[in-house]
């Protein structure tokens, strides 16, 4: 092991899922970090996701013993259920094989449980709402941040962990507008009896050129994400528009699952279009690097945008502690990220536009062929990560 990158302070710009753990692995390390959220508070919002053993085995390396915590109000998959778009099941499937293959459940849980539950690890005086950075400035001793109503602090280090349209990242490459992906998305989570599932089981139905993932996410909450083919899109004027217009496009599907919309409180849909950027050869300048959507946003094909953010979380906290300068432990820490998340962005970006094809339009892989690698193989890479001991 060599020396230590020498740093104390340490400023992380977002408060998502990736800004959070990471500032959790930080501190534990005995780092200064502060965390700086554009949002005004931390509202209810987002839809149900999927954590997959990868990312659990490194949120458990994080922070032991919150596995227990997040399952608490979070939902263990035994089953997926293919249904029609009349809500009638076609086929199940038992999903109990990743706990056999790689020791850990798929469990689905909503993106604003998971975001209390991390935050819940971050002393309050830490995490700085209502800050949103517009960029920085660098010299050889550290990094000014700058943020709206002209507000600047000074770093050792700057982590930009500010998502898809990461104003760290746009400082450092200026690579404009994310990619749209003709693909739209709207989701929301619900408390509510529903029929259409049983405890522990996944749904998705499927229909022409357009779907919905159904997902017990814990506590009685449940989560519905519809996905449409939309070469074009715009975005809704307000959120009870974007409402009716799910149920102006399922308007033919069976009533339990317009129900389901029908039920869910315009405030807490969110609609948006399912983008990703080209992947970056580099994601560090000197004191400042990226992690998490804001390095690699990916479409969420393979699931793996939470994820693989705690995969470098992991690494970038390992590279941080086992490098004697900072320059040393950032250039290790994308060698260990960049070809494996390029791989994923990739591949998720294939995989989105499969989702609306028949099995007979569907061709095979470019990048499992590259790779030579049949589809299982590639899933036991994803899968089967290990994070270092941190
Ligand atoms: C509100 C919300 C809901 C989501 N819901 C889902 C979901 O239901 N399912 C799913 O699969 N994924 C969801 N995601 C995306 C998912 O969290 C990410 O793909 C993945 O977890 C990577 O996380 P991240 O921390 O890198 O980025 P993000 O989760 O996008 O977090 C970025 C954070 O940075 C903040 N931020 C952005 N710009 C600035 C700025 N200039 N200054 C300060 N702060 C800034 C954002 O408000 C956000 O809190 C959601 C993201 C958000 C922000």
């Amino acid at each position: 092991m060599q020396e230590e990158a020498q740093v104390n302070n340490i400023a992380i710009i977002g408060a998502g899922l990736g800004g959070l753990a990471c500032a959790i692995a930080l501190r534990k390390l005995g780092y200064e970090v502060q965390v700086y959220e554009k949002a005004r508070d931390f509202r209810p919002v987002g839809g149900g996701f999927g954590l997959l053993p990868n990312g659990l085995k490194c949120l458990d390396a994080i922070e032991p013993g919150i596995l227990s915590l997040i399952k608490n109000s979070a939902c263990e998959i035994s089953q997926t259920v293919l249904k029609n778009n009349q809500g009638e099941t076609i086929r199940t499937n038992k999903s109990a094989r990743y706990k056999d293959k790689y020791g850990l459940p798929l469990i689905t849980v909503w993106w604003w449980h998971l975001q209390q539950i991390l935050a819940s690890k971050v002393p309050e005086n830490n995490i700085h709402l209502n800050h949103r950075c517009i960029g920085f400035t660098q010299d050889d001793n550290g990094v000014d941040i700058y943020f709206d109503g002209e507000k600047k602090l000074r770093a050792d280090l700057l982590i930009g962990a500010d998502g898809i349209n990461s104003a760290v990242r746009e400082t450092l490459f200026k690579d404009g507008k994310a990619r749209y992906l003709g693909s739209m998305s709207w989701r929301a989570v619900i408390k509510c009896d529903q029929q259409l599932l049983n405890p522990g089981e996944l749904g998705f139905v499927k229909s022409d050129r357009e779907f919905m993932y159904l997902l017990n996410v814990g506590d009685g909450h449940f989560s519905w994400l519809y996905r449409q083919l939309l070469l074009d899109f715009s975005l809704s004027p307000n959120l009870d528009a974007a409402k009716s217009q799910v149920l102006s496009k399922i308007a033919h599907w069976g009533k339990p699952l317009q129900q389901l919309v029908e039920m869910t409180p315009s405030e807490r849909i969110l609609e948006a279009p399912i983008c990703d950027r080209p992947p970056l050869d580099t994601w560090s300048t000197g004191r400042v690097t990226l992690l998490g959507d804001a390095a690699h946003p990916m479409a969420p094909a393979l699931g793996q945008g939470a994820n693989s953010t705690f995969e470098d979380v992991c690494e970038l906290a390992w590279c941080l502690t086992h490098y004697k300068n900072i320059s040393e432990a950032l250039t290790n820490y994308e060698r260990r990220r960049i070809k494996r998340t390029r791989i994923i962005q990739n591949r998720s970006a294939e995989g989105e536009m499969d989702y609306y094809k028949t099995e007979e339009e569907k061709s095979p892989s470019r990048v499992l062929q590259q790779l030579q690698m049949s589809s299982e193989e590639f899933q036991n890479w994803i899968l089967s990560y290990q994070p270092p001991t941190i």
